[in-house]
């Protein structure tokens, strides 16, 4: 079973190629990124009519390369999947466009594909994990703890109330004069920094539950931020300390939340703890993941680095698990801007191949 996966949701354009071999063995064999961070740098955040065009422009060279590393033709493979939503629904809505005229024009059947399930279902790809699990999904979008109990079923055991950690992540770098995308700059910043100067808050900590917040977070180090400036500049030191610290903070709320996910997954039967999404890439936010795995004495598993961020491989192989289940998508398919996990299990189209 070999499928085209398509992604367009934000600002990287992708195609890859992820085939399902003989016993359950799944094999990339092409992985495309275009990405647009350069289109949007000079306006210090994604601008939603540019990202559209882009991919517009884009999709057709990343359909062409991933075929063409995977030494393959379009019809060698065996469906197109697509990013249908979540996201900006001009990107969406070009990848499922182009999807549509790929699909109708080789005769292959088409899978709308969900971009948290991708996401979320990226462990099955690496490492294989069997259902259920515990997967805490970390992006630029969203923060969810999710319990995966199949790969259409998906139960949301918490959620953030306001902010995604890579918002937090964009907004504090925007705020500390560092490079878009934030994570890695305040990643970096943050090396060089002294953790426990600031006392920046741990929001949500004290109150019960697995919800999460990291909007005062951001606020908090605008505070500081503003008490530190002298003629209009921060000081090389500040601004390292204040990366430290707002990347502290985030690792203790994400481990302290994700022992109380693990509890209430444990009773649910998960297997293991997987995390997904942009900010998994963050070194020492895996780190503090790991420990709460093994605390707990649970197997942990986190995507390389690569397939952490946005990338077209967890599409295709979200639409190798939606083709196993026997869906199949309309050609009409259309983009949904807003499309939450917990109602993936879409309306069956046509009864399968
Ligand atoms: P969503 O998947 O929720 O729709 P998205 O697709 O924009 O959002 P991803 O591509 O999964 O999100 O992740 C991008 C986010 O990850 C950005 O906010 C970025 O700052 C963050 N990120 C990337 N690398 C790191 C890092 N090393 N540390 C922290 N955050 C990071
Ligand atoms: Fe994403």
């Amino acid at each position: 079973l070999t499928i085209l996966g398509l992604e367009s949701s934000c600002d990287d354009t992708a195609a890859a190629i992820v085939r399902l071999g003989p016993e359950e063995c799944a094999q990339i064999l092409s992985n495309v990124v275009s990405s647009q961070t350069d289109l949007h740098a000079r306006f210090g955040g994604v601008v939603p009519e540019i990202a559209a065009r882009a991919h517009v422009e884009k999709l057709d060279l990343c359909t062409e390369t991933a075929l063409a590393d995977a030494g393959l033709r379009l019809a060698d493979c065996d469906a197109v999947a697509v990013t249908a939503g979540p996201g900006l629904i001009g990107g969406v809505l070009a990848g499922v466009m182009f999807a549509r005229g790929l699909a109708t024009a080789a005769g292959l059947p088409l899978l709308g594909v969900n971009h948290l399930a991708g996401h979320a279902l990226t462990p099955r790809l690496t490492d294989g994990l069997g259902f259920p699990y515990l997967m805490l999904l970390v992006s630029g979008g969203h923060c969810q703890f999710l319990l995966v109990r199949g790969a259409d079923d998906f139960m949301r055991l918490g959620t953030t109330i306001d902010d995604a950690p890579g918002e937090a992540f964009d907004k504090t770098a925007r705020i500390l004069g560092l490079a878009q995308p934030g994570g890695p700059s305040v990643e970096a910043e943050a090396r060089s920094g002294d953790p426990g100067r600031f006392a920046l808050p741990r929001p949500l900590l004290n109150r019960p539950g697995c919800d999460l917040s990291f909007s005062g977070l951001k606020t908090a180090v605008l505070r500081e931020r503003d008490a530190l400036m002298r003629d209009g500049a921060l000081a090389r030191q500040d601004r390292a300390d204040l990366c430290a610290g707002f990347q502290a903070a985030i690792c203790d709320v994400l481990a302290e939340k994700s022992r109380r996910a693990i509890a209430l997954a444990r009773d649910a039967g998960a297997g293991a703890f997987a995390v997904a999404g942009g900010v998994a890439a963050n070194g020492p936010i895996r780190a503090a993941l790991v420990r709460v795995a093994d605390e707990a004495g649970l197997p942990f598993s986190a995507p390389p680095l690569a397939l952490c961020t946005d990338n077209a491989a967890m599409i295709a192989w979200a639409g190798i698990e939606r083709f196993r289940l026997g869906h199949r998508d309309d050609p009409g398919l259309t983009a949904r801007p807003r499309w939450p996990l917990d109602a993936t299990q879409a309306p069956r189209i046509g009864s399968g191949k």
